[in-house]
Formats: C-alpha cells, sequence, structure tokens
C-alpha cells in the first residue's frame, strides 16, 4: 500500500517454495522484504512468469478485497464475553496484516451475505509474530448477528467450520510514530486489539529509541479487562 494506491506482485513463481515466508516491514523507510525459500536446489533463471497486474498500482478504491477461506481451528476464552479464534488459511496463504490495519470476515448468516471487520492480535502480547495463523480476538454479543454465528461455529478435527477471510485493509501508518518519545494509547473494549500489537511493537522492536509507552484501557467493569495479566506483566 502506498497511500491510496496498492502495488500489484502477482507471479506464478518458476519454481515451488517452502510454506512459511517471514514478512518484515521496515515502517521507519516503508520498506516490505518478502523471504521466499525456494525447495529444490534448482537454479532459477528469473523469477516466474508476470500474471494479470504484475508490477502496476491500482487505486486501492478499485481493488475490491480479496476472501480466502479460512478453516477456523481454535476458540480460546479471553474473559466471560471475549473469546480469541484462530483461523488456519489454505495452505501457501500469507495473510500479513500490518498493525493497525483489519480484515474483513464474510459469512452467510440466514440466507444474507454478512461482513465485519476484525482487527487480528498475536498469540499473546509478547509472542513472536511469525505464526501463520490468524488470531481474532471478538467480543461476542448475544444479540450481535456476526459474532454470535461466529461463537456458534464448531471446531471439527479435520476441518473445523469456514469463514472467508479478506486480505488486509485499512489506512493505519506507522510512520507519524517513528519520532514519538511518549506514545498514549487510549482504547476501550475490544478497542484493545489495534493496541497489542502497536504495544510488543513499542515494548520490543522499537526498544532500543527511547520511549515511553501508556495505555488508558476504558471498561465497564474489572471484570471486562482483557488480557489484564498480560498487560500487567508489561506494565
Ligand atoms: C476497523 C474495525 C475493527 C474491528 N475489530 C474488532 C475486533 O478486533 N474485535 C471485535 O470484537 N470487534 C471488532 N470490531 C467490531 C466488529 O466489526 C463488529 O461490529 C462486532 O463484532 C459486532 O458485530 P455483530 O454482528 O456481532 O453485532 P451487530 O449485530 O452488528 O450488533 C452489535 C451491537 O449493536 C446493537 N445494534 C445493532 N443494530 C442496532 C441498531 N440499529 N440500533 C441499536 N443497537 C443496535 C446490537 O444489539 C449489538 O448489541 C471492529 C470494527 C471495526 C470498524
Amino acid at each position: 500500500m502506498l497511500g491510496k494506491m496498492s502495488y500489484m506482485v502477482h507471479l506464478r513463481l518458476a519454481g515451488e517454495v517452502e510454506e512459511s515466508v517471514p514478512v518484515q516491514t521496515a515502517f521507519s523507510v516503508g520498506k516490505i522484504q518478502v523471504s521466499l525459500r525456494k525447495k529444490g536446489r534448482t537454479k532459477w533463471t528469473d523469477l516466474g512468469q508476470a500474471l494479470d497486474f504484475h508490477n502496476t498500482f491500482v487505486l486501492k478504491k478499485e481493488r475490491a478485497p480479496h476472501y480466502c477461506d479460512g478453516v477456523l481451528v481454535s476458540k480460546t476464552e479471553v474473559n466471560h464475553n471475549t473469546l480469541i479464534f484462530r483461523v488456519k488459511l489454505p495452505p501457501g496463504t500469507i495473510r500479513h496484516v500490518p498493525v493497525g490495519r483489519h480484515v474483513y470476515l464474510k459469512a452467510l448468516v440466514e440466507d444474507a451475505e454478512l461482513v465485519r471487520p476484525y482487527t487480528p492480535v498475536d498469540q499473546s502480547l509478547t509472542a513472536s509474530p511469525q505464526e501463520t495463523d490468524l488470531f481474532l480476538m471478538v467480543k461476542v454479543y448475544p444479540d450481535g448477528v456476526f459474532s454470535s454465528y461466529l461463537s456458534a461455529l464448531h471446531i471439527v478435527e479435520n476441518p473445523g467450520d469456514r469463514v472467508l477471510v479478506s486480505g488486509p485493509e485499512g489506512a493505519f501508518s506507522l510512520r507519524p510514530l517513528r519520532d514519538v518519545t511518549h506514545l498514549y494509547l487510549l482504547a476501550a473494549g475490544t478497542g484493545l486489539t489495534p493496541m497489542t500489537r502497536l504495544i510488543s511493537l513499542a515494548t520490543q522492536e522499537m526498544e532500543n529509541i527511547s520511549r515511553k509507552t501508556t495505555l488508558l484501557f476504558f471498561n465497564r467493569g474489572e471484570e471486562d479487562i482483557l488480557w489484564r495479566g498480560e498487560l500487567d506483566q508489561l506494565a
């Protein structure tokens, strides 16, 4: 993503690559590094065959979200009304969601196609972000159409129930935070989700920068505080 534009790399690679594809973003210079590791020892003379729109800039609003089939592999309770849904994407799919961006989940609920945005979190506040599954922390509203639907999905050994997952969306940029020396984060309820990865970034990757991070986290009651133990440990 470059402002209002998105840059498309669309190739049929010359050979097979390993499934684990680390993606690193250097937010200070706007560089994205995608590391592909060849499976065989063969020599490639080029990267492969260019496909539709390869090496082009497309206006972001003209690019419809691309959905892939996610399988629900676990549901973990965070508190009395919030769960973490772990969603596995099809083999070979790498869905790197930059910090502060969200994905759309889409499903057919009572014959209506419903779409809701959710912001992926890491497995924990101190987890390494290299996991290829998506972790979504979702508050289940008893009368909320989509969140109730999600909480009723089954984790069957193989395969679990499915939900469609879009690519990353949103416009949040880390760039303005570069020179910030005191980062104040304000969140309420599941509004914590975009903050979680910012907190780990601020406390781990940017620890060499002299920076203070303060989270103001608003909740109805103590029992609603998400990841309270983890936040206390970091404080
Ligand atoms: C960018 C973004 C990221 C998000 N990330 C997350 C996340 O990480 N985790 C998370 O849990 N949520 C997140 N959300 C919120 C999420 O997208 C859904 O809005 C939420 O899950 C509720 O959806 P639902 O279908 O269950 O509820 P809905 O059916 O949409 O209802 C939600 C609540 O509003 C009430 N309501 C619905 N319609 C009306 C109405 N007309 N008048 C009055 N009350 C009404 C319902 O009774 C219910 O209590 C995010 C939202 C945005 C915009």
